[in-house]
């Protein structure tokens, strides 16, 4: 699990940051990756990756302003293009699913796969054998979300030298007795799997969020994640200016990430206002007050490891 940000400017693309976009990869997991927004020109930077549209499988779009979907037709026309097959759900707010639809058939677009597109509410928006994802809502000029991802607990490893004790012999047993509660051997014996494995392997938790106001009660459900990516679009001392344009300040996120007890925190949409030695500053403020934290820049991997 890695998470790859492609873009992490706010408002317009500068030299230094595209507009938002970032991925998460989930190869290992699940061999597809998720894509949070996608700004104009997420295509290009994804052609300076590794990254390959085929596998994209869902995209969670945060809200609605530009720089949050201005290349989503257009990533998903060249998937067509590109040879994806595999069907692709879109998640986000109300209005999304104009916006797709219109744009894809004003420009005679026709897609060679399953598009689905589910605009969403606050809540769970889907559970699967990995993971549960939700939505929850966010203070920003539009309708905007942040994304909860809960990864199942995995079954530890099992335990060979257990198994050579109770005198079973490697071979495809093995992955039955993994598989199965209990196993009954040839010998008529049973094997309880909670006997032969190690400890559960614990899921992670990933929160990313969109453009947002400081929102305080939004310690509650982000409690313990490993990870939450949080918007930066102002300095610490620039809290009016945030509220009145319903966004953040790099003290305000990292506070909410320190009261959330997070493990770490990622901050994007920084504010082409800041560069250099100015983003150094970003980050000592909100280092004073949550000390994981790191400003992303484009192209930017981090992975996000088993603790
Ligand atoms: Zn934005
Ligand atoms: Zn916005």
């Amino acid at each position: 699990m890695e998470l790859f940000f492609l873009g992490t400017g706010s408002g317009v693309p500068s030299k230094e940051r595209n507009v938002s976009s970032l991925v998460l990869r989930l190869l290992e997991e699940r061999g597809t990756t998720w894509v949070f927004d996608c700004g104009e020109g997420t295509q290009q930077q994804i052609l300076n990756t590794n990254i390959r549209p085929r596998r994209i499988e869902v995209i969670f779009i945060t809200h609605l302003h530009g720089d949050h979907i201005y290349g989503l037709p257009g990533l998903l026309s060249s998937r067509s293009f590109q040879g994806g097959e595999t069907p692709v759900t879109v998640y986000g707010p109300r209005g999304l699913k104009d916006y797709i639809d219109i744009s894809l058939e004003l420009s005679g677009t026709h897609l060679r796969y399953p598009l689905y597109i589910e605009e969403v509410e606050e809540g769970e928006l889907f559970e699967d054998e990995q993971f549960i994802v939700e939505a929850v809502k966010l203070e920003h000029g539009l309708e905007s979300y942040g994304y909860i991802l809960k990864e199942k607990d995995q079954l530890g490893e099992l335990q060979p030298e257990k198994l050579k004790a109770l005198g079973v012999k490697p071979g495809p047993i093995y992955q039955k007795i993994k598989n199965q509660p209990r196993t009954v051997l040839e010998d008529g014996r049973v094997i309880r799997r909670e006997d032969v494995i190690g400890p559960a392997k614990k899921g992670r938790k990933v929160a990313i969020l969109g453009d947002t106001r400081y929102l305080p009660h939004l310690e509650e459900v982000l409690k313990d994640s490993d990870v939450l990516v949080h918007e930066a679009t102002f300095a610490g001392d620039e809290e009016k200016m945030a509220y009145d344009y319903f966004h953040s300040t790099v003290k305000q996120a990292a506070t909410l990430a320190e009261k959330a007890n997070v493990g770490e925190l990622i901050l994007n949409h920084v504010s082409s206002r800041y560069q250099g030695d100015s983003v150094e500053e970003l980050l000592e403020e909100a280092q004073n007050i949550f000390p994981n934290t790191t400003i992303a820049y484009d192209f930017y991997q981090h992975p996000i490891k088993r603790i």
